[in-house]
């Protein structure tokens, strides 16, 4: 039995400096942002992607565009933990980052600190583009088995994500506020979150290395013919993720809060099967039961965390097709229409849905329509229309803003 916990930290990957590496070819083009590590427990990214800069660096001739490779939580990575004082992947809200800005940083917490200075370098990569942007965030899971890809439901980022071959969870960001790949989404950035295996397996690593490949051709860094790592990327995700289920939504997330008492029941996997009444944790008041059948995620098996587990669950992926056709043809549009939907005023993507009056069709055929939910008020849904559905905005860089003040805020 070993004592002190630092010995533990598994594959480790402290960094000298907040940049990575960058490689540019010689032309403008696209930009890959890939961030690793914004949980310090989480390093696998971080190897994966000096091992593709390594790699890369010998292609810089044939490179259009560049990927710039940025550490999230340096200090919680040199200590193996999630986050020191708080989650640098929860405060990613407007009204957070100005709040941010203005105060200074005397007397901040070590996460104040690490945003500030991640920001900084996001927005200098913003600033420095001159074609569009794409950004991978690397993550792994505390449990075993979480392979999977979740970003924002616009037509572009939905591309991006199908091109890795990994389950693609839908509506996280219903769920969770503030996350770093919300607000690059919101700010015309195409992102997405790729979860690459348990924390500590030596697989996350190779399994994160082949989502960035992916990354690269799919961003027109590179085009696949001088890609040798291509197929085995492929090959690799669908080995290790092919048996699961392509496309999930996300149903529900048991909250964690301190002092609580939740403790996951051991054993549970990512995407194990639940059935309604099953008890799948315990907390102070007693057991704890998923209330519908679906599938775990990301079940708690770490100190740190605010989220005790997710409900997912798999539906065909010809909705996806379906949506999609949806959208491209302007049906989005119809949606203000509906009985039941009224438009909230002075917005022209926010809508309020009666749900006694489209209770049958309400949440599912707006999320088709690519609105996400805002806000669940029992007998009504705000619900907001994502921007950029169109790929016509992946032919220029995002504009040069501040991430405090988003672009297209309204
Ligand atoms: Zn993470």
């Amino acid at each position: 039995m070993t004592t002190g916990a630092v010995m533990d930290a598994g594959l480790g990957a402290a960094v000298e400096e907040r940049l990575i590496g960058k490689v540019a070819g010689p032309a403008g083009g696209p930009t890959l942002l890939c961030v690793a590590g914004i949980h310090g427990n989480e390093p696998a990214g971080v190897h994966a992607v000096r091992r593709v800069l390594a790699s890369l660096e010998r292609r810089r001739g044939a490179l259009e565009g560049s990927l710039v490779a940025l550490a999230g939580n340096m200090t919680a990575l040199e200590v193996g933990q999630r986050f020191v004082d708080r989650d640098l992947n929860r405060a990613w809200t407007r009204d957070r980052l100005e709040q941010l800005r203005g105060d200074g940083l005397a007397g901040a917490s070590v996460e104040d600190v690490e945003q500030v200075e991640l920001l900084e370098e996001i927005e200098n990569v913003l600033r420095d583009a001159r074609g569009p942007v794409y950004a991978l965030d690397l993550h792994t899971t505390s449990g075993p088995g979480g392979i999977f890809s979740a970003f924002t439901d616009s037509l572009p980022h939905r591309a991006f994500a199908a091109k890795v071959p990994i389950p693609m969870i839908f509506g996280l960001e219903e769920l969770v506020d503030g996350t770093l790949l919300n607000l690059l989404s919101e700010n015309g950035v195409v992102a997405l979150t790729v979860e690459t295996g348990q924390h500590d397996e030596p697989e996350a690593i190779d399994r994160a290395e082949a989502a960035l490949w992916i990354a690269i051709m799919s961003a027109g860094l590179l085009p696949e013919r001088l890609v040798p790592e291509a197929a085995e990327a492929r090959e690799r995700l669908r080995r290790d993720a092919g048996h699961l289920p392509r496309a999930l939504e996300m149903r529900y997330k048991r909250d964690v809060v301190d002092g609580d008492g939740f403790e996951m029941r051991p054993g549970y996997l990512n995407f194990q099967s639940v059935r309604a009444g099953d008890i799948v944790a315990d907390d102070n008041r007693g057991e704890v039961t998923v209330s519908e059948h679906g599938r775990l995620l990301m079940p708690l098996y770490q100190e740190q965390g605010e989220d005790g587990f997710f409900l997912v669950r798999e539906f065909p992926a010809f909705w996806m097709g379906v949506s999609h056709v949806m959208r491209r043809v302007g049906l989005s549009r119809v949606a203000f229409w509906l009985p039941g939907v009224v438009r909230v005023a002075g917005s022209k993507d926010e809508v309020v849905v009666n749900k006694r009056v489209a209770r049958f069709f309400a949440r599912q055929l707006f999320h088709l329509l690519g609105f996400r939910q805002l806000e669940d008020a029992g007998s009504s849904l705000r619900m907001r229309r994502r921007r950029f559905d169109e790929s016509r905005y992946l032919s220029e860089p995002p504009a040069p803003t501040s991430l405090g003040t988003p672009l297209g805020s309204d």
